[in-house]
């Protein structure tokens, strides 16, 4: 399974004669839905890309400079041109002169807005002045799982330097930021990053069995339909509440096999390890006690009432425990994700897209684990300190107030939105000096 699973090698996408007949804002986007495509690089609206650009004014009718970032909102993968905001860069440069320092960068993305080109109504955000300064034409900000993996390790630090060398920086904040002065090598270098960061997980973990080694066999296919197919129904009923949910089924090889293995509850019942995830999975799933070799599915639906109210209840603690007095009202305290021994995992969200896209980061958040694991222990630590800010999630109607509730007081340079910590690049305002040569990785 480690072969099938975490072995997979990157494709690369790049059709030259696809992209010799675009203009560069075209090639941007084609290069923003290629990495988006695949959600090992980054995961459902998670990470940005920016190209800049030499356009026409629509005023003078002189060629300027024009940074287009993707904008507020979206998914990479799927965004279309109008997701770009387009930005004069002169103005971006010109924002260095009005910045009071680092106490006042909340102000700082009010400006932004002063900036915009074209009269184009695609909010930018907040990631823009990183995009703006790094001193290349092609910037790619991405969550890849084998970066976060590396990320979530007590060492990230020393580790960056072990695999990559002296070619990578590391900054405090996350993810992956890789740059080039063309669309293509922008590409690469990031497909090139991450497939170095998995193949050095992938050798750490060639001789150990992912997540402890399998504990259950996977049922055939149709019967672990079948076993979903019963489980479903009752599930949507008992977390429906006053709100109808629709459910999702994934028994991909990715998932069996972690919830096969013999550390799967341990490892599920620790939490995800990135806001980024559980903000969409809530911090653990719900795991069923479905034994795949004694079929005990009657039992386990009898139970299933008394699991789910015991699910409610203790997620309902966390957030007396977790809440602060400016924490927006607690969420639905239902599990999104579902984990049954040898027949996948379930998700339920208000609607399909929702469930889909939740599934698609609980395995994520499987990914990083498996390396995570691997490698070292994961920073417990920091897994706290991010659970307090869980409650007040970015789902929630209110505004968080991440410095209020962000135990590690940092000093992340652009604060504002309701954006967690963890996504504030810190890349100081206006950056000291000029960035690592080709690319940084971040720790969460
Ligand atoms: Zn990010």
């Amino acid at each position: 399974m480690l072969e099938t699973v975490a072995h997979q090698r990157l494709a690369n996408g790049w059709d030259d004669s696809l992209a010799a007949g675009m203009s560069e804002s075209e090639r941007l986007l084609y290069r923003s839905n290629l990495l988006g495509a695949d959600k090992r690089i980054t995961n459902y609206g998670g990470g940005n890309t920016s190209a800049k650009v030499i356009e026409t004014d629509p005023l003078t009718g002189q060629p300027v400079e024009v940074l287009w970032v993707k904008g507020s909102g979206g998914d990479i993968g799927s965004m279309k041109r109008d997701g770009f905001a387009t930005l004069y860069m002169d103005r971006l440069r010109a924002l260095k002169g009005v910045y009071r320092g680092p106490e006042h960068e909340d102000e700082m993305v009010g400006y932004l807005p002063h900036c915009t080109f074209n009269l184009n109504p695609r909010a930018a955000s907040i990631d823009t002045p990183l995009h703006a300064y790094v001193p290349k034409r092609h910037v790619d900000h991405v969550h890849p799982d084998a970066i976060i993996a590396i990320a979530a390790s007590a060492q990230s630090r020393a580790l960056t330097a072990e695999i990559f060398g002296g070619d990578i920086g590391w900054l405090e904040s996350h993810g992956l930021f890789t740059w080039a002065d063309d669309a293509k090598a922008c590409y690469e270098l990031t497909l090139a990053t991450i497939q170095r960061a998995t193949d050095w997980l992938a050798a750490r973990t060639a001789d150990v069995p992912a997540f402890g080694g399998p504990r259950h066999q996977s049922l055939a296919p149709d019967d672990r339909r079948a076993v979903a197919a019963r489980l479903m129904p009752v599930l949507r009923g008992l977390v429906s509440g006053s709100r109808h949910k629709v459910g999702h089924f994934d028994d991909s090889d990715a998932v069996l096999e972690f919830v096969n293995a013999e550390g799967m509850e341990a490892l599920a019942a620790q939490g995800t390890s990135c806001p980024d995830h559980f903000l969409r999975t809530k911090i653990r799933p719900l795991v069923l006690p479905f034994d795949p070799a004694r079929g005990n599915l009657d039992e386990v639906l009898a139970g299933l009432p008394d699991r789910v109210a015991a699910y409610r209840a203790d997620y309902a603690a966390y957030y007396d425990r977790c809440r602060r007095p400016d924490s927006p009202a607690m969420r639905d305290p239902n599990a999104v994700v579902y984990l049954v021994p040898g027949v996948g995992m379930i998700t339920f969200a208000a609607d399909k897209a929702t469930a889909r896209v939740s599934a698609e980061f609980y395995l994520n958040a499987i990914n990083v684990m498996r390396g995570a694991a691997a490698v070292s222990c994961l920073r417990r630590r920091r897994w706290r300190a991010a659970s307090r800010w869980s409650p007040a999630g970015r789902a929630a109607s209110a505004r968080p107030s991440p410095r209020a509730t962000w135990p590690r007081a940092p000093a992340w340079c652009w604060p504002t939105s309701t954006r967690p910590p963890h996504e504030r690049p810190r890349l100081r305002w206006p950056p000291a000096t000029a960035p690592m040569r080709s690319a940084a990785v971040a720790s969460t």
